[in-house]
């Protein structure tokens, strides 16, 4: 492995929702702070083609794909990372889904199940693959919840119940795994420049200026800042911190 001295030298990471956004940005920032990355999600091509550009550089880059709603893909991810790099230090259970705003009376069911089945089953399928895999020896994760974890956002509420439910799996699998060396933490950024967003922007016009406003920074988040508030996390810089929701949202939550 690459030496570059960085947070997470000769760890290896596994990232969910690895073909796009945050995920792929926190590919990049995880490989150039020394993790040899585990890409997973649905989509192949996108997904081996970023492992390529890694190893490309010198890193180590592995692809896998999977579906994370499914309990058998996400045990194969994690055995795909062990069976690669040797054992399993970190997880980034970054893959979500959004869905179009829309009024909670008028969203149909199937919008309520394909949103918790991902955003609420894939957490909880990774985290028990991953935990599995990282006893005795320890190790981090971070679930990415939102904004919408903390705090409510009208025409979204599966999507925000559901990134509350993450919140609520963290602390429950911190709590329970403290003291064997499993960290479990979250990230809850605000407004993200990736797949999501670009749709929902590209769909409901003004929506993009109206997040900005939301935010004290004044602006949306490049994926690669999210990236790097969850490679701290997973590094042994943040040793002492495990159930916490880190906000990652140029000051959202703070006005
Ligand atoms: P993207 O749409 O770019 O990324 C979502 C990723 O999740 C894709 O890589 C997608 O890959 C993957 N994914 C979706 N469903 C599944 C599945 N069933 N199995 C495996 N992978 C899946 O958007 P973001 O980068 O913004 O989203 C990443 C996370 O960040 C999500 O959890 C989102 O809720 C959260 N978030 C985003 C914010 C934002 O403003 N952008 C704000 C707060 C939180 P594929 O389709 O190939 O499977």
């Amino acid at each position: 492995m690459l030496d570059t001295g960085g947070l997470l030298q000769d760890k290896v990471v596994l990232i969910t929702g690895a073909s796009s956004g945050i995920g792929a940005a926190a590919a990049h920032v995880f490989a150039r702070e020394g993790a040899s990355v585990v890409l997973a999600a649905r989509r192949e091509e996108q997904l081996t083609t970023l492992a390529a550009e890694l190893r490309d550089k010198g890193f180590e880059a592995s692809a896998v794909v999977c579906d994370v709603t499914r309990a058998e893909d996400a045990r194969r991810a994690v055995a795909h990372a062990t069976e690669r790099f040797g054992r399993l230090d970190g997880a980034f259970n970054n893959a979500g889904i959004g869905g179009d705003p829309s009024p909670l009376h008028e969203m149909g069911d199937e919008v309520y199940d394909a949103i918790f089945d991902t955003n609420v089953r894939g957490v909880w399928n990774c985290l028990r693959a991953e935990i599995g895999a990282m006893l005795p020896g320890g190790g981090a994760i971070v679930n990415n919840s939102s904004v919408g974890g903390l705090v409510a956002i009208p025409t979204a509420a599966p999507y925000i119940a559901s990134k509350h439910a993450v919140v609520g799996l963290t602390r429950a699998a911190a709590e329970e795994y403290a003291r064997q060396g499993v960290r479990v933490n979250a990230v809850a950024p605000g407004p993200t420049r990736s797949e999501i967003t670009v749709g929902w922007f590209a769909r409901n016009p003004g929506l993009e200026e109206r997040m900005e406003e939301t935010t004290a920074q004044g602006r949306t988040a490049a994926p690669e800042e999210v990236a790097e508030a969850v490679a701290w996390l997973l590094s042994d810089r943040s040793s002492y911190i495990t159930g916490t929701v880190l906000p990652v949202d140029g000051g959202y939550l703070n006005h």
